[in-house]
């Protein structure tokens, strides 16, 4: 596969010129014909990385208990729809859904759940996990019905594209996806021409060194604003989950990952993930100007502390064999220890106004 797509890439640069990160990042990942998304099995343990939701199912089943509370807190009426982006293999949203329909039967009868995912090769893997539940599947947000709901991300947003500026002297310029010499590799260049783009506001872009690195990531704006009008029009909240700092920074994310390992960024495209840091200053940003409240950022730790994880532990660990105990015990470490997951990845929500929602009042 991935020949298919290097080659192609190739052709397009030697015809156009050499293409934007954002542009190599997105064929990479969603290409129809190549895309990492498309046609790699992606997550677990036999694709190329696992996420929280794959560790332990106390994730899901906290952010279903979440969702409950985040409903009851916000007062919201009518079907009870669940949003979720980026599914993956399905399995935050099974665990969610048990999770909610024994601990809100009545509301649990009332749920609607929507799903945006780009490969058809997930929709059928999340088909299989949800198959007893009431779902639907979207490109996008244009088609989920109106009325209040509650969004969900998981390590969605960090597979969106970004965009790379290079500071040279007192300009930002956009760095770019060419041709290695006259090699067959790709390899990185700067455009030379200065870029017109807006960065963070905070002192640190401004006073970046000479050949710092910035990301910016157009789609994630694009969709929050999207949200963030939703929420305004007709109720909700949204939970996003991943991996970046607290605050926005310059620096140099862009990463692939392929069995498990790091994977050189500019390598067979389309064979392995490539992801960047999220910028949650810069959500929160986008959120505060559309008028939302902003909840978080938080550590993961701190969120599913927050949630009762150590009790969920407890109550698991009480009923399950020697082999489930070490599961447990080890997949709630990687959720949570500062070493592991805990701290590295964040939690920050939206909602279109109300109480705070749980966890966060308490942070
Ligand atoms: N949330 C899941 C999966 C994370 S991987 C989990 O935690 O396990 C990223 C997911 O987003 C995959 O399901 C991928 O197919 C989907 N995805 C990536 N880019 C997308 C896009 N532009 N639109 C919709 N879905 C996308």
């Amino acid at each position: 596969m991935s020949a298919s797509l290097l080659s192609r890439l190739r052709e397009q640069i030697d015809r156009d010129g050499p293409i934007s990160v954002a542009d190599y990042m997105a064929a990479c990942l969603t290409d129809p014909e190549h895309g990492y998304y498309i046609t790699e099995p992606a997550i677990g343990r036999a694709g190329d990385f696992t996420t929280a939701p794959e560790i332990s199912q106390m994730f899901g089943e906290l952010i279903g208990l979440w969702a409950v509370e985040t409903w009851r807190q916000l007062d919201l009426s009518g079907p009870f729809r669940l949003v979720e982006f980026g599914p993956g293999r399905g399995t935050l949203m099974a665990d969610a859904l048990r999770a909610i329909a024994l601990a809100a039967p009545a509301l649990a009868e009332t749920l609607r759940i929507h799903l945006v995912e780009a490969s058809p090769r997930m929709r059928g893997q999340q088909k299989a996990q949800l198959a007893h539940w009431p779902v639907t599947w979207h490109d996008g947000l244009d088609s989920v019905d109106d009325g209040p709901a509650v969004f969900i991300a998981n390590e969605f947003f960090d597979a969106l594209p970004v965009q790379q500026y290079v500071k040279r002297g007192t300009a930002w310029h956009q760095r770019q996806v060419g041709r290695k010499g006259s090699s067959d590799k790709l390899g990185f260049s700067t455009d030379p021409v200065p870029a017109t783009v807006t960065l963070p506001r905070e002192p640190a872009f401004q006073q970046a060194a000479d050949g710092a690195v910035a990301e910016v990531r157009p789609a994630a704006t694009a969709i929050i604003e999207q949200i963030c009008d939703r929420l305004r029009a007709q109720a909700g909240a949204l939970l996003i989950i991943d991996y970046g700092p607290l605050e926005s920074a310059p620096g140099d994310s862009l990463q692939a990952v392929r069995e498990h390992r790091f994977h050189p960024v500019l390598c067979d495209p389309g064979d392995a993930d490539i992801t960047a840091h999220v910028d949650f200053g810069a959500l929160s940003a986008g959120a505060r100007k559309a008028g939302m409240n902003v909840l978080g950022p938080m550590t993961q730790r701190a969120f599913l502390r927050g949630l009762g994880i150590d009790i969920r532990l407890q109550r698991l660990l009480a009923g399950a064999d020697v082999d489930q105990r070490a599961l447990l015990i080890s997949g709630h470490r990687r959720l949570t220890h500062p070493a592991e997951m805990g701290d590295l990845f964040k939690v920050m929500a939206i909602s279109g106004g109300g109480a705070p929602l749980p966890p966060f009042d308490s942070s």
